[in-house]
Order: C-alpha cells, then structure tokens, then sequence
C-alpha cells in the first residue's frame, strides 16, 4: 500500500524491520523502520528478497472500497438507451493577465437566464450559458475556477472534469510560458483546445502574430487548414463572444461524442467547497452521470451527508441536476477537497461508511508522512 512503512512491510511478511533496514543499507538505500518507503525501494526489497511485489494505488484501493459496496465510479453509464446529449464542459486556461477573468465574466454576463434571474449575485465556480447554433439552443458549462492548478489537481486525482480547454491568448502579447505550458496539460489529458485570442481592441494587437506562435506548437488554425478554432475576442468590449461559444460548441461536436445518462444515480465532481457560517459545508459540483436530487444520500471524498438543497448557477434553489450542471450542495457534514469525487449510494449509512474509510486512510496516510518527518526531525537533532 502506498504511505506504508518499512515496518508496516515487515510486519506483512513476517520478519524483523532491522533486518530490512539492513538489507536496503546494503543495496545503498538508507531506509529507517518508520519511514514511508517508495515504490522503487519497495521493488528493490521485493526482488532482493524473491517476494512478488504488487503496489496497491490508490485509485485501486478506492475501486475496491466502492466494491465492497457493491458501488462503482465512472465508466458504467448504465442503460445505452438512457444515453442523452449532455453540454460540453470548458475550462479557461491561459497566461496570466490575458484576460481569462475578464472573459469568464463577460461570458457570464451574456447568460440570458442569469439576466433575467436580475443580475448574478451569486458565484459558484461554474456556470452555464445559452447560446444558439445551426439554430439549435446549444448549452456549455464553465468552470470558473482560477487558472489551471483546478483543473491539473483534479486530473491528479483521476476525474476528467474537462471536455474542451479555451486557450486564452492576449493579441498584444502573444504566447508565454504559461501559454504553452496550458496547452501542455491540455494536450497531455487529450483535451480538445479552443482559442480565444483576446484582447483584439488594443492598438498594438497582433491576431495573426498568435496564430503563427501556436502553429510551431501544433496548433494550425482552421483558416491554414488545420483544425484548431482560433477566435478574436475583446473580453472587455464584448466582441466576438457568440462566435466563441459557436467554436465551442462545434468543436465539441467535431471531435467529442459528448452523452450522459440522465436517469442513474449522480456522480461527479467537486470543484470548490467551503464552510459556510450559516449554512454550513458548501460544495460545488459538477454533475458528470446521472441526475441529483435534493434527498439523496451522498459522499464526496471524506464528506457525506444528505442533499439538503440545490442551488443553481444564478442562486436558484432548484430540485435537481442533470448531467454537466453545475450545482452547489447543501447538507454535508464535513468539506470534501477540489478535485474530490462525488457520487449518490442507496443511503446515509453507505455514505458515512464509505466517508469512514476514506477519512482512517487520509489520517494513516498523514500519520505515516508524520513519523516521516520525526525521522528527519531526529536526525538533525543528533
Ligand atoms: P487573467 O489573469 O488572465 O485572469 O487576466 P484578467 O482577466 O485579470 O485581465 C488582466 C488585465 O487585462 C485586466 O486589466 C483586464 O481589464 C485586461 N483585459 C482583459 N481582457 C481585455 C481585453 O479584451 N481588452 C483589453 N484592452 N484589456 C483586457
Ligand atoms: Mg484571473
């Protein structure tokens, strides 16, 4: 198991840590008992010591947790014919002061039903907006989340959250560091990019200057035949965003299959929590299968509870969401982390027994960093 011990090891196979310690001093590893010990080390000691060595991850360890619930996450979309078009879900990623807020925030204000909800009052860390395509109401969820850090910690932990990444690129500027590192992660976890080129008001603005930059980096603008949607947008004039959201939705529909099954129970993924003084533990989620309900039991990474209440992207207190809504949730009891899985079981016992575990393994886990650090600790006090 991952976080174990050099000691914990011992203990499995029946012999005495100061003869492991001993073993890995001579294979030139200085390993103390109580250390966590790598998988490399652990490798190391398994073919020293003729033992077969299967490192349980933590992904497997959670797949069986859930099991023995007879519980699953992801994957199983249930019934075929339950599957329903579901909207995209973008993330905005770019270098710093390309103006991603702005356009996040302009995009939120050309959401119709947030006007006429009287204004947005309210943030939840995504939201979703209309927009009309092939005229067809086409519907795109965005995380509101700052930069890409969100985004690289939940594709840590597993979750694909993102269906498309809009690139934020300032014209005045052209491609950073950030720019490229961006496109990198969004790349490396097979997400489609669309690229706002932003900022086009600006005297100095070079649109076509960008798109040359991205092309050496493999992002050929449809107009010189590739495929990438390059758009020029003014996040603070307003210019060009339908024809954004429009590359959006096209994208997606180019190279995504996008289809959820509305009828299942929920699952997905936090995006923000915190504590709320009056209403406790806040979490945003992102609904990725399956619709929730206010009632059902849920558990969110070391969090359960029972929905208390919905409240939708404008602050409305809605009794359900459906697939790619975001929605912030009421009743848990404690915070679950950004990134955190969420998923809805058949009731508050599995919730808090599953809760249970998952909290004894992040407390070992801490524990097992702890003694690590005492090791240290005393190292240096010699
Ligand atoms: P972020 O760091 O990527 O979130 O960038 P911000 O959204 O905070 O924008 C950085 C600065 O650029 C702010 O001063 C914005 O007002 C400005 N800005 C953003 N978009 C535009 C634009 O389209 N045109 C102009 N002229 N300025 C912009
Ligand atoms: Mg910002």
């Amino acid at each position: 198991r991952r976080g174990a011990s050099l000691a914990d090891f011992a203990e499995k196979i029946g012999v005495d840590p100061a003869s492991l310690v001993q073993v890995l001093f001579h294979l030139g590893e200085m390993v103390t008992a109580n250390q966590s010990i790598n998988d490399e080390t652990l490798q190391l000691l398994g073919a020293e010591l003729n033992y077969d060595i299967q490192v349980v991850s933590p992904e497997d360890e959670e797949r069986e947790l859930l099991e023995r619930f007879d519980l699953e996450f992801g994957e199983n979309e249930g019934d075929e014919d339950d599957l329903m078009p579901r909207p995209a879900v973008v993330t905005v990623m770019g270098h710093v002061d390309h103006g991603k807020t702005r356009l996040l925030d302009a995009l939120r204000h050309s959401n119709v039903q947030a006007k006429e909800a009287g204004g947005i009052t309210q943030t939840i860390g995504a939201y979703q907006v209309e927009t009309e395509v092939d005229d067809e109401d086409r519907t795109i969820t965005f995380i509101d989340t700052p930069g890409h850090e969100a985004f690289t910690a939940m594709r840590a932990r597993g979750a694909k959250s993102t269906d498309i990444a809009v690139l934020v690129v300032a014209a005045d500027d052209g491609a950073m560091p950030q720019t490229i590192e961006a496109l990198n992660h969004a790349t490396a976890a097979d997400v489609p990019v669309v690229v706002a080129v932003n900022k086009v008001d600006k005297p100095t603005a070079d649109p076509a200057k960008v798109r040359g930059q991205l092309t050496e980096y493999g992002l050929v603008p449809e107009e010189y035949g590739g495929d990438t949607m390059f758009v020029d947008v003014s996040a603070t004039k307003g210019e060009g965003l339908d024809e954004l959201l429009e590359a959006i939705v096209l994208t997606a529909d180019a190279a995504l299959e996008l289809q959820a099954n509305p009828e299942m129970d929920a699952q997905g993924v936090a995006i923000e929590a915190h504590l709320d003084k009056g209403r406790g533990p806040v979490a945003t989620v992102l609904v990725q299968r399956g619709t929730l309900h206010v009632g059902d039991s849920i558990v969110a990474g070391p969090a359960h509870g029972r929905v208390r209440a919905l409240i939708n992207d404008v602050g409305e207190s809605v009794e359900a969401a459906e697939p790619s809504m975001p929605v912030q949730v009421l009743g848990l009891t404690s915070v679950p982390g950004a990134g955190d899985a969420f998923m809805v079981v058949p009731d508050d016992r599995t919730a808090r027994q599953i809760a249970d575990q998952r909290e004894a393994r992040k407390r070992a886990a801490a524990q097992a960093a702890g003694a690590r650090r005492k090791t240290l600790d005393q190292l240096f006090e010699q």
